[in-house]
């Protein structure tokens, strides 16, 4: 199949200049012996540079017999640094100190503990490929150019191996254990409050205070166990209150007391058949038509209340009258006459077709989300539907409220180890059925105390039961070693061509600001570490007057010295620190070292942390090129317009191989690259990847030149450094028997079938799965699919965050398209994309992109489309579908025919696998909206702030006029742009100009003016800005402005030298489809 874009040559003027591999000098200022040691202690003059400020420090040469310095080292058998004058020069044959740094058993701050990895983490050597991209030297056949939804890549997991689960086993629910503790921990104040809110503070959602209260404080739940007098059966008290639950049809009549029931199954007695039938809800009767109802899912709008009425009779009642169907949803269009089908809103997921009581406790699609809604009851019939079936989660996000549980006893299917959850069915009151693998599992004695509402027999009305979003607080089997303790290493790039960036300030000043706000307690540990063509460490040890730098040039066999007083508890060592950080952006102020040793600086890194796991930040702004991992330039400017021959695989498996053994000992790598030159991100980037870390970059960063840069790292900064961190964690998705999660997106690394291991999670990250349907869901009903992310808060607490998804299952084609998420769909196909553009080629996966449109619409076409209507005949649901696709062939990932940088579109290539989803479509379709007429009607009030709302236009530039001024918002950048006969109100109040002539050609932010319509504007832009972690630049332009091309490129649907036009597309596809 050609491919929609006419690929055009040449295009890339600017060539890569030559990186600082070739280094000039040859005498760097501190590797060539004691002479040359700049670093001295204070009774050697500085002689290389190096300001006064610097703080003490030794040359530490590799290997040296080092002497010791009496009273530094409490360290058993190592010796510390030697004083200058035992410095051997490079060249000699030198012996590594006494005892080998990969064998220190550091004494962390609790007491020295045995380091023992969860059993699914020990085959940290192990090294099978998630199923991503970016593998190295894999060369795979030709795949066909359209994806094979239904064939599981080679080596897919079966997610659904009830003994595979690798977690520590929960408390057992058989565990009639009375010691009931429903005490959020940590809070005095919140005692006997059973529920907490989460903590999550962020950038994005200021904390609330805890909503999750009950109005009246609880008294203490009942000690000694249940009331004896309602224990052995539910007792009518405790049920006329509510509704009765369902119980299902498989209810115990005996135990059970009956409702009227309208619904005539409801009374059925089916005994104790159950596993012959479906899951819970079994009766209740789904509305054969879906909608797209207008967005009301407002999750989390405001405290859960507790009183909802269990699933159950009611719902199945209520269910028999339908749902209301929202008549657009049943619409078809012909896309070639209804050319505009952008909403001017913000585009909602689509609601599943549920019943309200089901839907209404199901999880925010912001965290969980389908590309079908409506899931196909077999493979064939999905097959049919050529629509990609998987997830797309944000499971660590920053929640407003977060309800918290605290109990002995965690109740999980003893089978499937599923957490217990709102779409599980009672049998009856001391019975539930697991909805994924249907395993009738008893419910422990402790559950059956509601906490909440202090009545006993109520386990259907506990929270875990009330909410598809919850946190466990993990008792001690959840632990097979004491919690880490958070730890945080900086490796930062000193070389030349660093310090000329003029990063290191603001990063040292950004973490002296921040210092006391680093999510942490007690035993939070800092370290830092510096190189060029050496590395750099810098002992913080409690009690020294000022830090003490160590050097060890050979980089060949990289040692830890003082591996004790290099990662350092931030409270005991506070002062050093912040001395350390006021003097390093001075100290390398004059050096001439160009070359730059990632690796091993990396690999010592690595050492300083794997007893303890945690987070490294690494700054890098070049191409690294001494030791191992040291890379060569490879891009080659003529081909970067072209989709083939260009370098998306990484050159070395050296940064793979590190993040492996990262993942394996609980580190995490997050990668700052500010770079002006090509730097190979394709293998620098790997390091993140599977380590489960982020890749930041700043291209062309530099304090001076480049202001915009410099505010967004400072502001992303702010956010990463404050952010909710977890540690040692691992995320595992389950769903209903009968589908299989195959394929795994994101940073990661998949340790054993199914398990993510992610040394570090984030609440900015997303991830994306693959699913097929492996038996027939004929016999069922709903589905549901459960993310449990097991991890250890900055506070040391062990926690589990479970969010449910519940689904219903369809039985025909035109049930699977009105129900499909067009989002989810254009988001999970642009992560397999990029692994088709690493494994194949970019035009490969451009062609895949293009025929995942035709074959879907070709199926609607063919086989549900009664009569053959002439032009392009979408469902609603899919009629933003070619668009997103043809919006994702000009993102920057897969876009030809520009002079896109190599690095940069690998840098897309990774926001695409690691983004939210929400933010990766803002990417991929941007926002454009007047603003120059911005006004309060039906503006937004948040916090007493006024923000305007003004309607979302299609990427056109028939949108435009010239007498207005337009704001296209595309995620990471704005553009604000102004026409030429733009209202002087405009100008004057908003941009503070006299005329368009005198709008500069590079401003960057607005003015605050003291004029409503500046008001307006900047609170709009704020709000934007707000809505996201990371911090968008905001360009203002003029016509003439050398950015008017780039937000020309932003136009979607506008033909470009090389791309096709939206209309042009259309018709492309509708020739496709018409085949
Ligand atoms: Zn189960």
């Amino acid at each position: 199949m050609s491919q929609p874009g006419i690929p055009v040559s040449g295009g890339a003027a600017s060539g890569l200049q030559a990186q600082n591999g070739a280094a000039p000098t040859s005498g760097s200022p501190y590797t060539n012996g004691p002479v040359q040691n700049p670093l001295m202690s204070s009774q050697v003059p500085a002689s290389q540079g190096y300001n006064s400020q610097r703080p003490a420090s030794h040359h530490l040469p590799a290997k040296t017999a080092l002497n010791p310095i009496s009273g530094q080292s409490n360290y058993g058998g190592f010796q510390t640094v030697s004083p200058l004058s035992n410095y051997q020069g490079p060249g000699q044959t030198l012996n590594r100190p006494p005892m080998a740094s990969n064998t220190i058993t550091p004494s962390l701050h609790g007491g020295p503990f045995s380091r023992m990895p969860p059993p699914a983490l020990q085959n940290s050597t192990a090294t099978p490929m998630p199923s991503g991209s970016f593998h190295p030297g894999v060369n795979l056949p030709p795949p066909p150019l359209n994806w094979q939804y239904n064939s599981p890549p080679a080596g897919s997991q079966i997610n659904h191996s009830p003994a595979g689960s690798t977690q520590p086993a929960g408390s057992g629910n058989t565990n009639l254990t009375t010691n009931h503790q429903y005490i959020s921990s940590g809070d005095p104040s919140l005692q006997n409050s059973y529920i907490k809110s989460g903590s999550a503070p962020s950038l994005v959602n200021p904390p609330l205070p805890p909503t999750f209260q009950p109005g009246a404080p609880l008294g203490p739940p009942p000690t000694g166990g249940p009331p004896p007098a309602r224990a052995p059966t539910p007792q009518k008290s405790s049920h006329h209150a509510m509704p009765q639950p369902s119980f299902s049809s498989a209810a115990n009549q005996e135990a059970t007391p009956q409702f009227p029931n309208k619904n005539s199954k409801m009374g059925r007695s089916v005994g104790y058949a159950y596993p012959s039938l479906p899951p819970g809800y079994q009766n209740t009767t789904l509305a054969s038509t879906t909608g797209m109802p207008p967005p009301s899912l407002n999750y989390p709008s405001g405290p859960p209340t507790f009183t909802q009425t269990p699933l159950g009779a009611n719902h199945l009642t209520a269910s028999m009258s339908g749902l209301s169907l929202h008549p657009e949803g049943l619409r078809v269009i012909n896309l070639l006459q209804e050319r505009n089908m952008l909403p001017s809103t913000p585009l909602q997921p689509p609601v599943p077709n549920l019943h309200e009581d089901i839907q209404k406790l199901n999880c925010s699609p912001e965290l969980f989300r389908c590309t079908l809604t409506g899931i196909p009851q077999t493979q064939a019939l999905l097959n049919k539907a050529k629509l990609p079936l998987g997830l797309l989660l944000h499971p660590f996000k920053d929640l407003v409220q977060l309800p918290v549980v605290t109990s002995s006893t965690i109740v999980r299917c003893r089978s499937c180890r599923t957490y217990i959850n709102p779409f599980v069915s009672f049998l009856d009151q001391r019975r539930w059925k697991c909805n994924l693998c249907y395993r009738v599992n008893d419910v422990p004695e402790e559950f059956m105390y509601n906490p909440l509402t202090r009545v006993y027999g109520e386990p259907h009305r506990r929270p875990e039961v009330q909410n598809a979003t919850i946190e466990f607080m993990a008792p001690s089997e959840y632990m097979l070693r004491p919690p880490q303790p958070p730890v945080y290493l900086f490796v930062f790039d000193v070389s030349h061509n660093a310090i000329e960036t003029g990063y290191l300030n603001l990063v040292c000043q950004s973490l002296l600001d921040n210092l006391d706000l680093l999510p942490g307690n007690t035993r939070t540990k800092i370290g830092f570490i510096t190189f060029d063509s050496t590395i750099h460490f810098y002992s913080l040890q409690e009690g020294l007057s000022q830090p003490q730098m160590l050097i060890v040039s050979d980089i060949d066999d990289v040692f830890i010295p003082m591996p004790e007083n290099l990662l350092v508890n931030l409270n005991e060592s506070k002062e050093l620190v912040q001395d350390l950080l006021k003097t390093l952006p001075q100290m390398f102020g004059k050096t001439l070292e160009t070359q730059s040793a990632l690796g091993p600086a990396l690999q010592a890194a690595f050492k300083l942390m794997s007893p303890t796991g945690g987070r490294m930040s690494v700054f890098q702004t070049q191409l690294p090129t001494l030791g191992v991992g040291a890379l060569k330039p490879r891009e080659e400017p003529n081909h970067r317009s072209s989709a083939k021959e260009i370098h998306l695989t990484p050159s070395t498996d050296f940064y793979k191989k590190l993040a492996l053994d990262c993942s394996g000992q609980q580190v995490a790598v997050d990668l700052f690259l500010l770079s002006g030159q090509y730097s190979d991100l394709a293998s620098l980037g790997c390091i993140s990847r599977y380590s489960a870390g982020s890749v930041c970059y700043y291209p062309s960063y530099h304090h001076q030149h480049n202001p915009v840069q410099v505010r967004k790292l400072q502001k992303e900064l702010q956010r990463y450094l404050t952010r909710k961190i977890g540690f040692e964690a691992v995320m595992r998705i389950r769903c209903t028997k009968g589908l299989s999660i195959h394929t795994f997106h994101g940073n990661f690394f998949v340790r054993s079938t199914d398990l993510l291991s992610l040394p570090n999670v984030n609440p900015d990250a997303g991830y994306a799965v693959q699913m097929s349907v492996e038996e027939n869901l004929t016999d069922t009903q709903l589905v549901s699919f459960q993310s449990a992310l097991l991890y250890t808060s900055s506070k040391g607490e062990r926690r589990i965050r479970v969010h449910t998804l519940c689904l219903p299952v369809v039985s025909t084609l035109n049930e699977i398209f009105l129900g499909a998420d067009v989002q989810a769909i254009a988001g999970l196909l642009a992560n397999m994309a990029v692994d088709r553009s690493v494994t194949a080629s970019l035009s490969d996966a451009r062609d895949a992109l293009v025929n995942a449109v035709v074959d879907s619409l070709s199926a609607y076409r063919s086989s549900v489309l009664s009569n053959q209507h002439p032009g392009l005949i979408v469902p609603f649901s899919l009629r933003l579908f070619p668009l997103f696709v043809l919006a994702l062939l000009k993102q920057k990932s897969f876009q030809t025919g520009t002079n896109a940088r190599l690095d940069e579109r690998i840098f897309a290539m990774c926001q695409v696998k690691n983004q939210p989803l929400i933010y990766l479509m803002l990417t991929t379709h941007p926002s454009l909206y007047r603003v120059d007429n911005l006004s309060d009607e039906g503006a937004l009030n948040v916090n007493d702030r006024t923000i305007p709302q003004p309607p979302i236009l299609q990427l056109s530039v028939e949108k435009l006029s010239r007498d207005g001024a337009f704001l296209m918002d595309a995620g990471f950048v704005m553009i604000l742009w102004v026409g030429k006969n733009c209202g002087q109100n405009f100008l004057s109040q908003v941009l503070g100009v006299q005329n368009y002539a005198s709008i500069a050609l590079t401003m960057t932010d607005l003015p605050e003016l003291n004029t409503p319509e500046s008001a307006r504007t900047i609170a709009f832009i704020s709000w934007l800005r707000e809505q996201r972690p990371f911090f968008p630049i905001l360009y203002v332009i003029r016509d003439e402005s050398p950015m008017k091309a780039t937000f020309l490129q932003y136009m979607v649907e506008d033909r470009t030298e090389s791309a096709l036009s939206y209309y042009e597309f259309l018709l492309h596809i509708q020739q496709q489809v018409n085949k």
